[in-house]
């Protein structure tokens, strides 16, 4: 399986960066996990829209869906659009209600969805190709799923955002990677609960009491030090983290 960093940053991106999103492949399976501003420009340098087999949206901030707006008139109006199928969309619930609310009228409202096959989210694995998905609902001041993602050789857990939760121990144990949100700064610890995010270094402890194999750090705040990030996970991890990069694949076994 391979992820592909499309976008790493939190709330807004740094300069020619982008929101969250994550593509991974296996095979003929492409599965987006979240769309958040500057995806759609990036998901064309490694796959079309036609080959897309599903998005996953952990969560309705605008920083992980909001470029489902411009993805809608790519598979509308694009000349290179060859799907026959509606692109299946796993949302919170009620997410259908909450991606049309910006739309004045009936008529927008069901534009907009027509390419779109919304699916909520719930407690069943969901299988998407080759792949096998497991959601977790995790600390957030909107509901918002952890993904685990698995195919016959290896699994991959997202933690979305989140603060420190204890069912994400037990969830991604076994993983050979766990991509976790780091927003956070340890200086900023007494903000975890409130805002809902990871510092990094609880990032690390949850890598290391889930004895996953290999940390990458994510969503990360545009103004904060990514060296920082990645010492502060890696005195609790106790091994070397990995900052995501964006535009950068990564083989995972
Ligand atoms: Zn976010
Ligand atoms: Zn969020």
């Amino acid at each position: 399986m391979q992820l592909t960093v499309l976008g790493r940053y939190g709330a807004y991106p740094a300069a020619g960066g982008a929101c969250s999103g994550y593509l991974l492949q296996d095979g003929d399976t492409n599965l987006l996990l979240d769309c958040g501003s500057g995806i759609v420009s990036r998901l064309q340098n490694f796959c079309s829209w036609t080959n897309l087999s599903a998005i996953v949206i952990t969560h309705f901030h605008a920083d992980h869906y909001l470029d489902l707006y411009p993805l809608r008139y790519a598979l509308q109006l694009s000349k290179f659009n060859k799907r026959k199928d509606k692109l299946l969309v796993l949302v919170p619930p009620g997410g259908d209600i909450e991606l049309t609310r910006i739309f004045s009228n009936e008529e927008s409202k069901k534009s907009f969805a027509d390419p779109f096959l919304f699916r909520e989210i719930g407690s069943e694995e969901e299988r998407i190709g080759s792949l096998q998905l497991n959601f977790l609902q995790v600390n957030h001041p909107v509901p918002t799923y952890a993904v685990k993602v698995r195919n016959n050789n290896c699994q991959l857990v997202y933690t979305s955002d989140t603060s420190f939760h204890g069912q994400l121990i037990d969830f991604s144990k076994g993983s050979s990677l766990l991509l976790a949100e780091s927003t956070l700064r340890n200086e900023d610890e007494d903000r975890s609960e409130l805002t809902g995010h990871l510092t990094a270094g609880q990032a690390g402890e949850l890598a290391s009491i889930a004895g996953v194999k290999k940390l990458m750090l994510t969503h990360f705040w545009p103004e904060f030090s990514l060296e920082q990030y990645a010492k502060e996970a890696g005195e609790t991890y106790g091994k070397e983290v990995i900052i995501a990069e964006e535009g950068e694949s990564y083989w995972i076994d």
